[in-house]
């Protein structure tokens, strides 16, 4: 396994790729990998012959209050973890590599619209970190493809929207969701959740899930059913920050002969934000 942590060093190992004419696909992380990143590396590798993992815990991208500063750091792990995976290399760039002018001299890239609902708003600031580091990775490893997780529906929504509109060559993938067995989607961040909150998890998919099969059975009215399932997580102990159904496309509320509908979720349970959501297509 490469492990690259400077421009220069990802720059050689890609001109040499590029030489012998193989394809590049870029799977963008955190780090700490679980069975779902693992998953967009075997999808990025069905893309291109060669697949970059970066790993980088992105400061832009958290508020004032969150969690930057406890966000599990595990290269070594994750180094470990990638070696039985079609990565060829790791991209780790520290933070100044990543923001040579600083983090409050940085060029922001923002996309407006999209990032002003759900997490955009409970969380000011967020998607213009997540897009400002996706933009600086793609600029530094131009790849054919980049891949993003489902999981984060609202972010690659943005990340496509804003690699149409800056006419990025790079191609943007969708991987599906990986969850437990018990239908919770893997996230580093159920490292926070303690056994009694574990255990109430999986409501969240199991809500989204049946929210989905009334709508897939013609249900429509809406507000019915994003107050039913409010009132159950609620139940249930989490601390709701949005439970909505919009279309799939654009996020926009829809209209009742819509068919393409995503039900969002982002909820708290203990001090772990937990988010997901499932697609109808009708
Ligand atoms: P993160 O390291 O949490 O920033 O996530 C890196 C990428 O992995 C993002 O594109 C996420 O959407 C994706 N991802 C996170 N969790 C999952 C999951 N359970 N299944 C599939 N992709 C995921």
């Amino acid at each position: 396994m490469i492990v690259a942590h400077t421009k220069q060093e990802l720059a050689d190992q890609i001109a040499e790729w590029r030489h012998h004419d193989e394809h590049v696909a870029l799977v963008p992380t955190m780090g700490n990998l679980h069975a779902g990143h693992i998953s967009l590396v075997e999808l990025a590798r069905e893309h291109a012959e060669r697949v970059i993992v970066s790993i980088f815990v992105n400061p832009t991208q958290f508020g004032e209050g969150e969690d930057y500063e406890d966000y599990p750091r595990t290269l070594e792990r994750d180094k470990r973890r990638l070696k039985t995976t079609a990565a060829d290399m790791i991209f780790a760039p520290d933070v100044d590599t990543m923001y040579p002018f600083g983090i409050d001299n940085a060029t922001i890239v923002s996309v407006p619209g999209l990032t002003e609902n759900f997490c955009g708003a409970i969380r000011p600031g967020h998607f213009d970190g997540v897009t400002s580091v996706v933009a600086r990775l793609l600029a530094m490893v131009q790849p054919d493809v980049a891949i993003f997780g489902q999981k984060d529906y609202q972010q690659q929504l943005v990340i496509r929207r804003m690699a149409e509109d800056l006419s990025l060559p790079t191609g943007i993938i969708t991987g599906e969701t990986i969850r437990d067995d018990d239908g919770l989607a893997m996230s580093s961040r159920n490292a926070y959740l303690s056994d009694e909150e574990r255990a109430l998890a999986p409501a969240l998919y199991e809500t989204l899930s049946s929210v989905g099969q009334e709508l897939q059975s013609g249900q429509r009215n809406f507000e019915d059913l994003e107050a039913t399932a409010l009132k159950r997580l609620a139940d249930a102990g989490f601390n709701i920050d949005y439970f909505s159904i919009r279309r799939a496309l654009n996020l926009e509320i829809p209209d009742r002969d819509c068919d393409d509908l995503v039900v969002l979720v982002a909820a708290h349970l203990g001090s772990a934000r937990l988010i997901d959501n499932v697609v109808v297509t009708i």
